[in-house]
């Protein structure tokens, strides 16, 4: 990879203009009001792109806004795809787009890959034979005995992110954790890479190629492709859960091993609190989804709970996502644990850990050229430019358990939640409106509330991004924007590297 700056001094040495420039405009910084004309123009008088961070800015109090001046951004490095977000489905299409040659970064908030699977403490791993490179990330989970199938695919979630990390390092592929995206660089309607915000400083990457794996649609947002959120009449998204760690019982692993466990888990907790008389209640009933689970982990006396639910929170406002977090650790210490330790056999069971982030099941989905629809399952239909089949059945917790407006439509006689169709994901679900240079990918992916409550899982989600990546280094080879690609032809592509699609009639 070309890193633009590599002979620029990035830490102690400001470059010239730099640290005499932050020392003069850091004290007309303290100043609010209008700036202090003849520092600010100090301040302008360079030219060139600069880390340091020392700009005037205008504070208009009324009307509650900072005026930002223009500034140049250095650019830090070029390559050819650049995937935001280090997810179950940014890890895919970063892989797919290395092994197709381009040269490919990938940035990522948190300080380890994997998303959900391990900044999220989820598992299993659903619906997860999909063929390339899941299948290999799966092969190498099994051979050093972290990916157990019994029941449920678990895996060891420190495992986890060493083999991906591993796997990106054998791959080529660049990664920078605890880099934010912030904005993309556009130029008329192309995406030209990315700005991010780190320690840093501000910087700019520049790539033919972005895709959009930050699971709430974050770049195609703020490209201006039009998104949805939530259910079509009033917005209200699924609930958030943060996962939680346990430890301290050697039978974790013959509870969880049967799904049933789910029920009969929700049993216990509700008897204990009962006869305990626990001043506790569990934020569900027990005839609604998203009931408890209990899930071992492979090999060890440890398992991880999904229990929280904390509802009616907007995943992209960032105080609303502190206070369900917040919210749900206080249903983990004061609800989960008291209620468990009162179950014969987890009397000494420990919190390990609640996850560092808490679950988002549903935030933006861009919207595409195509929106896949809940009928498309229930037509179980196939798609000549299909990137991954749904092998999961529609998902949907609560949205609110005070609402009483029902989450799902009737379905035809014989149908349920859980025997419904499987269908295809066709390529113009990745392909956002509007916006060129751009793909997405995992669950902001184009598709309808309920649709996307079937094709959020990791597995799929995963080969969601390996589809992005391939068709992402094939538009760059062909000379072609992404839109242009022929979708069957991208369809064929991942049938010859191994991608499993369902059966053709
Ligand atoms: C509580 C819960 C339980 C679930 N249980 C299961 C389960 O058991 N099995 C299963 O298969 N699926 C499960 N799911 C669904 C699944 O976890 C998600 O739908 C899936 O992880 C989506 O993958 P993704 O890569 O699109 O997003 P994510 O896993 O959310 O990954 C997005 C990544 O992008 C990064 N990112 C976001 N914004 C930025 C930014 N601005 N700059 C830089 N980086 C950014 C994030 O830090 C993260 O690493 C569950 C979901 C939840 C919430």
């Amino acid at each position: 990879m070309k890193r633009v700056n590599e002979s620029q001094p990035l830490h102690g040495d400001f470059p010239n203009t730099g640290r005499r420039r932050f020392i003069t405009t850091a004290v007309a910084g303290a100043v609010f009001g209008p700036a202090m004309p003849a520092l600010a123009q100090a301040a302008d008088a360079s030219d060139a792109p600069s880390h340091a961070v020392a700009r005037q800015m205008e504070v208009d109090s009324a009307a509650k806004v900072v005026a930002e001046p223009a500034r140049k951004t250095p650019v830090v490095a070029e390559v050819d795809v650049v995937v935001v977000g280090g997810g179950p489905t940014g890890v895919g299409a970063a892989l797919a787009a290395a092994s197709e040659g381009a040269k490919t970064l990938l940035v990522e908030r948190h300080a380890m890959l994997g998303g959900m699977w391990t900044a999220g403490l989820l598992n299993p791993l659903f619906d997860p034979r999909k063929g390339w490179i899941v299948d290999r990330l799966i092969d190498k989970l099994q051979q050093r005995g972290a990916w157990v199938r019994k029941g449920m695919d678990v895996f060891d979630v420190e495992v986890m992110k060493y083999v991906l990390e591993q796997m990106m390092a054998e791959a080529n592929v660049e990664f920078w954790y605890h880099c934010p995206f912030t904005e993309p660089i556009l130029q008329g309607d192309r995406v030209r890479g990315v700005i991010v915000e780190s320690k840093s400083g501000r910087e700019a990457v520049l790539a033919q190629v972005v895709i959009d794996c930050t699971g709430d649609g974050d770049v195609g947002a703020r490209a201006g492709v039009p998104f949805e959120m939530g259910r079509g009449t009033d917005g209200l998204c699924q609930p958030m859960t943060l996962m939680f760690e346990i430890s301290g019982y050697e039978g974790f692993r013959d509870v969880a091993a049967d799904r049933l466990a789910t029920h009969e888990f929700y049993r216990d907790l509700t008897k204990a609190i009962e006869k305990h008389e626990l001043p506790i209640q569990l934020p569900y009933g027990p005839q609604r989804s998203g009931t408890p689970y209990l899930i071992a982990l492979p090999g060890k006396a440890v398992a991880v709970v999904q229990a929280t639910h904390v509802y009616r929170v907007d995943a992209t406002d960032v105080r609303q996502v502190t206070r369900a977090t917040v919210e749900a650790r206080r249903q983990v210490h004061e609800a989960f644990l008291p209620a468990m330790r009162k179950i014969p056999g987890l009397e000494n069971l420990r919190l390990s850990q609640t996850a560092p982030q808490i679950g988002v099941r549903e935030g933006r989905r861009l919207e595409g050229r195509y929106r896949l629809e809940l009928e498309d399952l229930l037509q179980a239909r196939r798609f000549d430019d299909a990137v991954t089949s749904i092998g999961f059945h529609v998902d949907l917790h609560e949205l609110d358990p005070q609402d009483s407006t029902p989450k799902l439509p009737e379905f035809p006689p014989g149908v349920t939640r859980h025997t419904i169709s499987k269908c295809d994901i066709p390529y113009r679900c990745l392909v956002p409106k509007q916006v060129q240079g751009l793909l997405s990918a995992g669950r902001c992916i184009s598709g309808s509330h309920l649709a996307h409550s079937a094709y959020r899982v990791t597995g799929t989600c995963m080969a969601m991004g390996q589809a992005a990546g391939l068709a992402a280094a094939t538009a760059i080879q062909r000379n072609v924007l992404p839109a242009d690609l022929d979708g069957a032809e991208l369809h064929t592509m991942l049938q010859q590297r191994g991608v499993q699609f369902l059966p053709r009639a």
